[in-house]
């Protein structure tokens, strides 16, 4: 089958290596002029590493990456409430978990389709999909014309093509909240181990995890309810300025330049993903909150899933069909639940955000991590 996929980011390069290692012929478009994208970093969830391996690219991640053994969460004082051990996690589901920079796992991703002779055209700007219920195809900026059997919309949760498609409208949700992201590699050690750090303030939250001693990358996050009086970028510096360690020493040793700051969206579940010839998956299906950490997993597991829908399946509809039925419930779960989790990180009274963190202090971790684990894995053979 001929495949085009619009996008370049994690779901587009996954699709794309899953798509041409089942025989099909496959074409990527990017916007994008920078092949790798900026931004922090992300944990691959044992599920992720699941998919990363039938990939056969996982040696290659885990030699750019790091193993975290554990998630602690921490209150405004530093003070522990919880930690979690990622060791179990990744017991529990057979895989281990890796921290990586997303260029890291970008590059790995790009330069597997190179090797292979598969073209991802970067840079390729204003395109828009054309069609009916009959079938669809690309129309570029210039007014040439781009057809395939499928097209694949991975092209985010922001300015979704093919979710307008699919659709008729692409309103991401703005959820109430900024990211501010940064990545740095520092000249001597700050931690001892690989691991994740997540300090909860009030309307406040900064998430540190090491990939190594010295290569870290971070989150901060503040409630912002109205996106159209945002905080200044600079107010980074001035609210965590005085935030336990290693948090200034990250804020002090990331350049600026190197920081950005992202009002969050997610999307509203919706129970058709395709129209047509044309499916959308990752961020542009089912983008979660980033408190969800299960964006890229998510996105690799579709990758996973539809070449085996297509194989499976006679017909693009019936396929594409089996694709939505078997990806949605459990990406829009993790979506829905990630909202509930960002509820709660983002209340800004403090009495509330006091008992909050009570009740993580109080919460049995093992049980909590045993059913992550089951949420996680569910629909993989792990
Ligand atoms: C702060 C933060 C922390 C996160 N942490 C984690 C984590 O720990 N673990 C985890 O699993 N996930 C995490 N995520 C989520 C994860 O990064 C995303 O879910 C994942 O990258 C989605 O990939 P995608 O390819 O679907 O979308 P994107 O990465 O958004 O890629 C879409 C691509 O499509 C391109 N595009 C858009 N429109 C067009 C068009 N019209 N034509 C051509 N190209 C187009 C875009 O330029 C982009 O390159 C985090 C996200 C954030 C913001």
């Amino acid at each position: 089958m001929r495949i085009v996929i619009i996008g370049a980011g994690i779901a587009g390069l996954a699709s794309a290596i899953a798509l041409t290692r089942a025989g099909h012929r496959v074409a990527v478009y990017e916007r994008n002029p920078d092949p790798y994208g900026a931004g922090g970093g992300m944990v691959l969830w044992p599920n992720a590493a699941f998919v990363l391996d039938e990939l056969g690219l996982l040696p290659a991640v885990a030699a750019v990456g790091g193993v975290p053994g554990a998630m602690r969460r921490l209150d405004r004082a530093g003070r522990l409430l919880q930690s979690l051990d990622i060791g179990q996690l990744d017991r529990e589901m057979g895989y281990r978990s890796h921290a990586v920079l997303r260029r890291d796992l970008m590059r790995i991703l790009a330069d597997w389709l190179a090797r292979h002779g598969v073209v991802v055209h970067y840079g390729v700007a204003g395109m828009t999909l054309r069609g009916d219920d009959t079938g669809a195809w690309l129309e570029r900026a210039d007014g040439g014309t781009i057809t395939a059997d499928l097209l694949v919309g991975a092209d985010g949760r922001k300015h979704s093509i093919s979710r307008h498609f699919v659709l008729g409208e692409n309103q991401p949700r703005y959820q109430g909240f900024v990211n501010w992201v940064g990545a740095v590699e520092l000249e001597r050690d700050l931690v001892d181990e690989p691991g994740v750090q997540d300090f909860w303030g009030i309307g406040e939250r900064f998430g540190a995890v090491a990939i190594g001693p010295r290569k870290l990358y971070w989150a901060a996050a503040a409630a912002a309810p109205d996106l159209q009086r945002l905080p200044a970028f600079d107010a980074l510096y001035e609210r965590f300025a005085d935030w336990p360690a290693p948090i200034p020493t990250l804020l002090r040793a990331t350049p600026r330049e190197k920081v950005s700051l992202i009002a969050v969206h997610d999307v509203d579940p919706v129970p058709c993903w395709h129209r047509a010839n044309v499916l959308m998956l990752g961020d542009a299906a089912h983008a979660s909150l980033p408190t969800s950490g299960q964006g890229a997993a998510q996105a690799l597991e579709d990758a996973w899933h539809l070449p085996r829908c297509l194989a499976a399946h006679d017909g693009i509809d019936a396929a594409l069909a089996a694709f939505t039925a078997l990806r949605a419930p459990k990406t829009q779960a993790q979506a829905l639940g990630a909202r509930q989790f960002a509820a709660d990180l983002f209340i800004t009274d403090e009495e509330q955000c006091r008992r909050r963190d009570a009740r993580a202090a109080g919460t049995p971790t093992a049980a909590l991590v045993s059913g992550m684990a089951r949420g996680w894995g569910s629909g993989l053979p792990l």
